[in-house]
């Protein structure tokens, strides 16, 4: 590497650190260490040892009488160029420091050095005197040479531990060192290959190809609901695996999708290693060192995972690639689905979005030709989509104080009757979204954001879902102290819950949302009895909707089918579409008639009347024209710049300030500062701007330039840039 050289001869090397830093810091290489771009390093900073990775490029001068040495190198495969690639082009798009961005591949601090061995144990020749049946079984299993851990000997064999310990005693078994275990086992691309028909086999083959051609190529892969994508993208797969390379699979709610860890069990012989904030830490960090050192093949991830240290990634594939979850909205704001199509562009490999509602993005780019598109147009064997209904509130509404009309009542109860399952969706958490006080109008409010509080009333309590704030859920209205009068106004799942196992006393009834006491492993096995046909109402948010399989479910109703419709984000209709077409899609998976019933205030809206038309090309060409006309993504660019601060004067005035900064651009507009929907969040009052501009307007250069000329962060005053933004609250 381009080793600089200072005045008093040391080498130094630059590391970028996992701080919001723009560039690498210098460091000395002491005596007798060689250090190569990539490698991952342990240096002073402050009076702390931080890890970092050896940087190449850029200005890294230092004083050298300042000039701090490296600590150590770790024993630990580098970082190759593709991924310092990635990092500094992340870095550059979100506008954040690269640090930050280096940190999201530094996740894994305890696996940066090699796991200490294992000890084992290995017959040497030596029989004992006296040989037990017992001894005999342990003997009959190691006397080929192979070492064994002790536990494993034992349970092998059949006998306690201490047969095993006695033999070692005797010298009959030698201790010896074990290379560190696997994750998982090396998965076989040609374990159990899934019959495919036609139209699978076709798109397969296109996917196979992509693959084995090499080289970067994005192909959509749209599919209906239970058309079996899944089964196909596992050929793009297993076409990697036999290429020698590395895949990583990326899942939106891979916590809650056990079953799809099964499914890739069950084709390929061995599991994936899973990478989300659920794994326990020890397995963490072997899927991040095996990654590194290539004993582990396959990963299956929530977004992070696009920051392991993969040694020779060959194919990402992004399941639900639509899905709002690969939006990350914190620290460094990047979209998954995004930065996997870079990332396979800087490794030249290709990538497979699947979904079946692609976002408006990625169809127009499958219809531009920049992206290849292959279709599942029907679902696979048996099973076909359920008939869409409409069920028009005006008309056919429920009783004063109810949420469920007549005919959804009417439709679940003779699916009760049938011994199948209905679902019930409604995405709200809670019991009710507002309470207020009958007698003087008081409604509870969170102290720290412009929200209602939420009352759930299994846990007795007002509950704020921006900040976490929760109050006991009083008696008295504290205002005017009036006793029993406060109304709980709207439904959440809760109240929802109440209503129908008062229609349906005798149905076993299960509330899903994400709130569930017991988190998120009671969520998974609920979500596998209900797989196994163990409830006959769900009541559930939208984490149900997400490509669970439920065999016996066939009738769902959507209890609000207008909820996401009237909030303003450019993305509403786009969002709404794909979660009703998604939450209807669980019905009817296996053959039997099913059905999907839309309460709705508004049915010759739009999305409505598409989804009831079931023809989703006119949703699609209708969505592309408007925002085609209106210039919004994917033909004009977004970027949302939020100003918090303590007080609202601080964030407005530095929010002006920062319009006054922005450079004259004939292809970028600035709008606002207004103040953000969500005006107060957790005590903090927030300011939007809002830059719009022309597809092929530089955004980052126009971005800088405006923060360079504009005010620096100061006192509580802090600025979020948003690129591509999914939220607009
Ligand atoms: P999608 O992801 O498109 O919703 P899945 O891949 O989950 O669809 O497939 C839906 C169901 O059909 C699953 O239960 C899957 O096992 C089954 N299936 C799909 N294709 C096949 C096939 N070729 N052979 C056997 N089962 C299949
Ligand atoms: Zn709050």
């Amino acid at each position: 590497m381009n080793a600089v050289f200072g005045s008093a001869g040391v080498e130094t090397v630059g590391v970028l650190l996992p701080i919001p830093a723009g560039k690498p810091y210098s460091y000395g290489v002491p005596q007798g260490m060689t250090l190569a771009p990539g490698d991952i390093v342990q240096v002073p900073l402050g009076p702390r040892q931080v890890a970092g990775i050896v940087w190449e490029g850029g200005e890294h001068t230092v004083d050298p009488a300042k000039l701090r040495m490296v600590t150590r190198r770790f024993d630990c495969p580098p970082l190759d160029r593709a991924m310092r690639e990635f990092i500094d082009w992340v870095a550059a798009y979100t506008l954040s420091p690269p640090g930050m961005v280096a940190r999201m591949a530094l996740r894994a601090p305890e696996a940066f050095e090699p796991p200490a061995p294992g000890i084992g144990l290995r017959y040497c020749g030596v029989e004992p005197e006296r040989l037990t049946g017992a001894r005999k079984s342990v003997l009959a299993l190691a006397r080929d040479g192979v070492a064994w851990s002790k536990s494993g000997l034992a349970h092998a064999a059949g006998v306690t531990p201490s047969v095993v310990e006695g033999l070692v005693k005797l010298g009959t078994l030698e201790t010896v060192e074990l290379p560190p275990a696997r994750l998982v086992p090396l998965p076989d691309p040609d374990f159990a290959r899934a019959e495919l028909d036609a139209q699978q086999t076709l798109a397969a083959d296109t996917l196979r190809q992509s693959v084995a051609g090499g080289g970067f190529a994005v192909t959509l892969l749209d599919g209906v609901t239970g058309s079996g994508k899944t089964e196909v993208y596992f050929e793009a797969v297993a076409a990697a695996l036999q290429a020698g390379r590395q895949v990583l699979i990326l899942l939106p709610e891979i916590a809650l999708t056990s079953a799809f860890i099964e499914r890739f069990e069950q084709r390929f012989g061995a599991r994936p290693a899973e990478w989300h904030s659920d794994v326990p830490p020890r397995r963490r960090e072997q899927a991040w060192r095996q990654a590194g050192t290539g004993e582990v093949r396959v990963v299956a991830g929530a977004r992070s995972a696009l920051f392991l240290p993969f040694r020779d990634l060959g194919l990402i594939v992004v399941d639900e690639e639509h899905d709002p979850a690969y939006k990350q909205e914190e620290r460094v704001f990047y979209n998954a689905r995004d930065m996997a199509v870079k990332r396979a562009q800087i490794g030249d490999f290709p990538v497979v979005l699947a979904s079946a509602t692609p976002s408006i993005e990625t169809r127009v780019n499958a219809d531009a030709g920049r992206y290849g598109r292959v279709r599942l147009a029907d679902r696979f064997g048996e099973a076909v989509l359920p008939d869409i209904h409409v069920i028009d509130m005006r008309r056919d509404p429920p009783r004063s104080g109810r949420f469920i009309s007549p005919v959804l009542a009417r439709a679940v109860g003779e699916t009760l009757k049938r011994g199948e399952q209905s679902l019930l969706f409604l995405n709200r958490r809670g019991y009710a979204p507002l309470t207020l006080c009958r007698v003087c109008g008081h409604r509870f409010q969170c102290p720290d954001c412009s929200a209602w509080l939420v009352e759930h009333r299994f846990r007795r309590q007002l509950l704020c879902h921006h900040c976490g704030h929760n109050e006991p859920t009083p008696e008295a209205c504290p205002q005017c102290g009036a006793l029993d009068h406060l109304v709980a106004c709207g439904p959440g799942v809760e109240r929802l819950a109440e209503e129908v196992v008062d229609l349906f006393p005798d149905a076993a009834t299960v509330v899903l949302s994400s709130d569930l006491a017991g988190g998120v492993k009671r969520l998974r096995l609920e979500l596998e009895a209900v797989a196994r046909g163990e409830a006959d109402i769900v009541i559930g948010t939208q984490l149900v909707a997400k490509g669970h399989n439920f065999p016996k479910m066939t009738c769902v109703g959507v209890v609000d089918a207008d909820l996401g419709l009237a909030n303003g984000d450019p993305r509403a209709a786009e969002r709404t579409f794909q979660l009703l077409s998604q939450v209807t899609g669980r019905a009817g998976r296996t053959g039997r008639k099913s059905a999907g019933h839309l309460q709705t205030w508004q049915p010759q809206h739009p999305v409505i009347a598409a989804i009831a038309s079931g023809d989703g090309e006119r949703f699609y060409e209708r969505e592309i024209d408007s925002r085609r006309a209106s210039g919004l993504p994917p033909f004009g660019r977004l970027t949302s710049i939020i100003v918090s601060a303590a007080t609202r004067a601080e964030a407005e005035s530095h929010a002006r300030a920062l319009r006054r900064a922005a450079p004259a651009a004939p292809d970028i507009a600035i709008l606002g500062p207004a103040e953000a929907p969500l005006a107060l969040i957790r005590g903090r009052h927030r300011m939007r701007l809002l830059a719009h501009g022309e597809r092929r307007s530089d955004m980052q250069a126009f971005l800088r330039a405006m923060l360079a000329a504009g005010p620096k962060e100061r006192g509580s005053v802090k600025v979020q840039i948003d690129i591509d933004p999914q939220s607009f609250l």
